[in-house]
């Protein structure tokens, strides 16, 4: 099963941030309340992610790293009312077959837990050992292994760029829970996990910007829109600041952002781009979010209603302000 490992791996594990993206979803889906992330070199040294969630159980530890072990469906159906984040079943297996993996997990207070150590796709060992409730995820040394895929690896910056940008908008995604990024020791974001979305925008983008949001709010038959979208005078030179986050996860949409953009400028006819989060909450049978390994990318079942629903938001949001 090493190769088929290996070609998933190719699938699903691109470069770092796409480590960093898998490992906390995983988190996230465990229920933890507080996950921290370091990494190292942008993350081709070390990738670290400490959550206080579920753990994973002792039987289902060694079995999570084979291919398609996910506990997250039972049946096909399932598939179409997908709400937790991952449910492939292909993220650990992938991420071992190319680097050199430490996990140590508990799913008790008592203060034990067990530690696997998974190298190259080959367990070398899986031992008793202290651990806090929740599960601390090392990941060294990615593509060690593999050095055609090494080569392709981008500058420290661009890769932590990448890095940073996936957390950021997570951490906008789930503003109930607390967030920590560091590369190289820096500390690089912290959330309060207090659940205010205002906080976590200051937080990634600095409290005088956040100043700048006004918030806005939607309904329509199927859809919810909650969010910020920023006034004139806090614009960028790109798109990059729209974030649209749909029932919990961030889902990147040309159409989405294409309607946001387009709303914006017919309000206001300039040649900048607003910061917008977007928290879209819809009944999940209307999202198709298994287009791709990466689940970066959606279909939706009633697109025209939903593009039409924030566009109002948008509207409505901007006739708030005096301009
Ligand atoms: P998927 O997320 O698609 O189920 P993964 O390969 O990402 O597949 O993870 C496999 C399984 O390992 C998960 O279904 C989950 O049961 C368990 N798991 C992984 N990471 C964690 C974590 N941080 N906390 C608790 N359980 C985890
Ligand atoms: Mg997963």
């Amino acid at each position: 099963d090493h190769i088929a490992n290996q070609i998933a791996a190719g699938e699903v594990v691109e470069r770092p941030s796409s480590v960093v993206k898998e490992l906390v979803e995983n988190s996230v889906d465990a229920g933890s309340t507080t996950i921290d992330v370091t990494i190292e070199e942008g993350g081709l040294q070390l990738i670290r992610v400490v959550d206080n969630g579920s753990g994973i159980e002792q039987d289902d530890c060694e079995l999570a790293f084979f291919r398609h072990a996910t506990s997250k469906i039972n049946s096909g159906k399932e598939l179409f009312q997908i709400r937790t984040l991952g449910f492939r079943g292909e993220a650990l297996p992938s991420i071992a077959a190319v680097s050199k993996v430490e996990c140590t997990t508990s799913t008790t207070k008592n203060g034990l837990g067990r530690t696997l150590i998974i190298e190259g796709g080959t367990v070398r060992s899986f031992v008793e050992a202290a651990a806090r409730q929740g599960t601390d995820f090392k990941v060294r040394e990615l593509f060690y292994n593999t050095p055609a895929r090494l080569k392709y690896m981008k500058t420290i910056q661009t890769e932590l760029g990448n890095v940073s940008d996936y957390i950021y908008r997570l951490a906008m995604a789930h503003p109930q829970i607390a967030f920590t990024l560091r590369h190289n020791d820096n500390l690089l974001l912290q959330t309060l996990g207090n659940g205010d979305l205002l906080q976590v925008i200051a937080a990634v983008y600095g409290s005088t910007s956040a100043k700048q949001l006004i918030p806005v709010q939607e309904e329509s038959l199927d859809y919810t829109v909650q969010g910020y979208v920023s006034k004139p005078e806090w614009t960028r030179a790109n798109r990059s600041g729209i974030t649209t986050i749909i029932n919990g996860r961030y889902i990147r949409n040309f159409a989405l952002a294409q309607t946001i953009l387009h709303a914006y400028h017919t309000y206001l006819p300039i040649n900048r781009y607003p910061v917008a989060v977007l928290h879209i909450t819809m009944d999940p049978s209307l999202l198709d979010v298994n287009v791709h390994p990466s689940k970066l990318e959606v279909r939706f079942s009633k697109e025209p209603e939903l593009l039409a629903c924030l566009v109002k938001t948008i509207e409505d949001g901007l006739k708030k302000v005096n301009l």
